[in-house]
């Protein structure tokens, strides 16, 4: 075992963690830990674009972003929290620009900006240029930009190291802690890939930026290591996560597949039509049509393929149309995602509409923060020294369904928050004792997943969980539906506890580490569903057939789970309270476009 200290530890290098880190590490000693390479992150996978008033190309200021972000979210938003990131939006893009980011252009010279769902002028008029980017590779060349930025500045990486643990000052598992005590951070326990080693980091103050966790569901745009590593390091040590229910499925997977095709190629003029050659979103959103936000455009696409009008020999997706397209428009705006339709599906989108559906994209709860990033232990009190950005926390600026593009703005945002304040309070808060045998809960669960003679294996575990996800905890729900997953998921918590993993070694055991990661599957999953079940209401992401309509009388709240380990055959169970929803400017209306 070795041991390391710093003052400021980030977990994660993504865009969250590399923009917290050029904060940070000029003002605290820095180290990043990631479990992959920093530029494999998967912000570098996003493509359409980040958003951002600038008004370069048609009226716009950042009031209408707010409010089309409260809106998107189907009001669960904390407005001062949107308020934040719409204004900071323009030196979010400005930094990077200065930075060197190659963002498209105007003829002027100007960023380019374009159209993207949800995002509108003048509350809900017309749709709005508002995306920034850089054809459909975005986040590729924030990574980039980020990580080139961070070789500059000498920021130290531990690159394939995988935090299994975080240490805090006190024991939260059996129930809260007294307001009146402080509860502090101490560090984080690693695995180090290539040796099999324990590391453990002391720190003043660690920032998660772990991001999402897809890989709950089988249809998924996630890349396979989105396994909610730090939602779920944190909910084991009592912390709660939010809204965990609210799951936004992205409306153009490629069919069968999950393979995200951007909504930038509807923000380019693409049109979703239905087996009869319809295009339906006219039907559903009058205003804005295929502009809608992600939430309405996949269960309309969902509705058509159930009312019969599904495209393909079992009429089980929709076709995204780009044919009307000149095939330059496309090659200049749209390179990578026609692309993998070739690839993939073997469709020519110049001539052909490309099958797609719903996939499962983005986790709109997470580790709850306040607008510094610093992680609520309840309702209300902080774990001192402790931060949450990116996709892995929950602000909320996104309530119950994320808008297009305000992703990659929200881990810039919230990232340079996060790092300067974990920096600030680094340089007067003291290292916090850490008990010689920290990484020992961590080591006995590694050892037992390893020792294991001949028990199941972790994929096949791993494939019932996704399919049980995709079958019950999707686009619809209902009570029954989410009793069945729930009542999958302890089995399959049970047929965990005796899984093995085939590889003992100690060297690069990949198998391992996606055996712990299928543990922080199970019980990220268990959240989501308990979550859900409990919201007897449909908002945003969160649709229950049996429950239709939104309820503000008794749901306008944030859930706040906790997982607390108990004696049941699953070995756990979720605690869930509520929490308000901040509301400044905006009061709950209708949602409609
Ligand atoms: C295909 C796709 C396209 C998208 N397109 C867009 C878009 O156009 N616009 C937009 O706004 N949003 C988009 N999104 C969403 C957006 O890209 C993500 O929400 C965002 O990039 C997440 O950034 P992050 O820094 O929080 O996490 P990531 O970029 O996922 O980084 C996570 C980091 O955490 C590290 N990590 C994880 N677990 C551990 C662990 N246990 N120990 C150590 N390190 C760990 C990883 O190594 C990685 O460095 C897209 C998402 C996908 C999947």
């Amino acid at each position: 075992m070795q041991t390391h200290q710093y003052d400021v530890v980030i977990v994660g290098a993504g865009g969250a963690g590399m923009r917290a880190a050029l904060e940070s590490s000029s003002r605290a000693r820095t180290a990043v830990i990631s479990k992959l390479y920093p530029t494999r992150s998967h912000t570098g996978a996003a493509q359409g674009g980040m958003c951002a008033a600038l008004a370069n190309v048609e009226e716009d200021n950042w009031e209408w972003h707010t409010f089309d972000t409260v809106k998107g979210g189907d009001y669960l938003v904390d407005q001062d929290a949107a308020e934040v990131m719409a204004k900071e939006a323009i030196d979010a893009v400005l930094d990077l620009e200065k930075m060197g980011l190659p963002f498209n252009r105007t003829p002027e010279g100007k960023i380019d900006q374009r159209r993207f769902g949800g995002h509108t002028r003048d509350h809900g008029k017309a749709p709005v240029r508002r995306s920034c980017y850089a054809a459909d590779r975005t986040g590729h060349m924030i990574l980039q930009t980020l990580y080139q930025q961070c070789v500059k500045q000498d920021v130290e990486f531990f690159n394939e190291f995988y935090v299994l643990d975080v240490v805090l000052t006190h024991d939260l598992t059996r129930g809260p802690v007294p307001a009146d005590e402080q509860v502090a951070v101490s560090g984080v326990v690693a695995y180090e890939l290539a040796t099999g080693e324990i590391h453990v980091f002391r720190a003043k103050a660690v920032v998660f930026a772990t991001g999402g966790a897809g890989k709950i569901y089988k249809t998924t745009s996630n890349a396979h290591t989105l396994t909610g590593d730090g939602m779920a390091v944190a909910l084991r040590r009592g912390i709660p996560l939010e809204d965990m229910e609210f799951f936004q499925f992205h409306p153009t997977g490629l069919a069968g597949l999950g393979i995200l095709l951007s909504e930038a190629a509807r923000g380019e003029g693409g049109i979703l039509r239905n087996s009869e050659g319809e295009r339906f979103m006219e039907r559903y959103a009058p205003t804005i049509k295929d502009l809608a936000p992600r939430d309405m455009v996949a269960r309309a696409m969902a509705n058509e393929v159930r009312e019969g009008r599904g495209c393909g020999p079992n009429k089980d997706y929709v076709l995204l149309d780009l044919t009307h397209l000149e095939p330059a428009h496309i090659d200049a705006k749209l390179p990578d995602i026609t692309e993998f339709a070739r690839t993939y599906l073997g469709v020519e989108p110049y001539t052909e509409p490309v099958p797609v559906y719903p996939t499962a994209h983005y986790a709109m709860g997470g580790i709850p923060t306040t607008i510094d990033g610093e992680v609520l232990r309840t309702n209300t009190d902080v774990v001192a020294g402790l931060y949450a950005a990116g996709e892995v926390a929950c602000v909320s600026v996104h309530g119950s369904n994320r808008l297009g593009t305000n992703s990659l703005l929200d881990i810039n945002v919230f990232g340079k928050r996060a790092g300067i304040a974990a920096a600030a309070y680094a340089t007067t808060a003291p290292l916090h004792e850490m008990p010689e045998d920290a990484s020992a809960p961590i080591v006995g669960y590694i050892e037992r997943l390893r020792d294991h003679a001949a028990g199941e294996r972790i994929a096949d575990i791993r494939r019932d969980l996704q399919e049980t996800m995709d079958r019950n905890a999707q686009v619809f729900r209902t009570a029954a539906s989410l009793e069945a997953a729930r009542d999958d998921i302890v089995e399959l918590k049970k047929r965990y506890r005796s899984a093995s993993v085939q590889d003992k070694g100690r060297r690069y055991n990949t198998d391992l580490m996606e055996g712990i990661e299928l543990g922080f599957l199970l019980d990220l999953a268990e959240i989501v569903v308990a979550g859900a079940l409990a919201r007897e209401e449909s908002r945003g992401g969160h649709f229950r057939e049996d429950f239709p309509t939104r309820d503000d009388e008794r749901f306008m709240l944030h859930t706040m789970a906790y997982l607390r380990p108990d004696d049941s055959p699953g070995g756990s169970r979720v605690d869930l309270d509520y929490k308000p929803v901040t509301v400044t400017r905006y009061q709950p209306m209708e949602r409609k476009y």
